[in-house]
């Protein structure tokens, strides 16, 4: 499956009722809802002694990725240029792969 091919396959359960701003605000509010899922799974984990759930949290990842499929049909964009835009990103800022000194630098700037 290709990206393209997940967000359409995504949008076909998008609620069809929705206006273009509520299809936005539905879009960031669930990208926040799902990640502070995925966070609770790890802070259970990490602070109450909790075992990773790890299907569990590939299951929130899935749901983050439905919102970001929304909210970038939101905005007009296809979900593999939001995807390819980001690697071209990071490709000119660590150009050798992450470079911590490349980092520090970028937080001064
Ligand atoms: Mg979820």
């Amino acid at each position: 499956m290709t990206v393209h091919e997940y967000q359409e396959a995504a949008l076909r359960t998008l609620n069809p009722n929705l206006g273009q701003k509520d299809v936005l605000i539905n879009g960031v509010m669930g990208l926040c809802g799902e990640s502070g899922e995925a966070i609770d799974l790890v802070k259970k984990h990490l602070a109450q002694g909790h075992p990773l759930d790890k299907a569990q949290l590939a299951n929130e990842l899935g749901d983050i990725a439905w919102y970001l499929a929304e909210t970038a049909a939101a905005i007009g964009y296809d979900l593999e240029t939001v995807l390819e835009q980001n690697i071209e990103k990071l490709k000119r800022r660590y150009p050798e792969g992450f470079d911590p000194a490349r980092s520090l630098q970028r937080e001064k700037e």
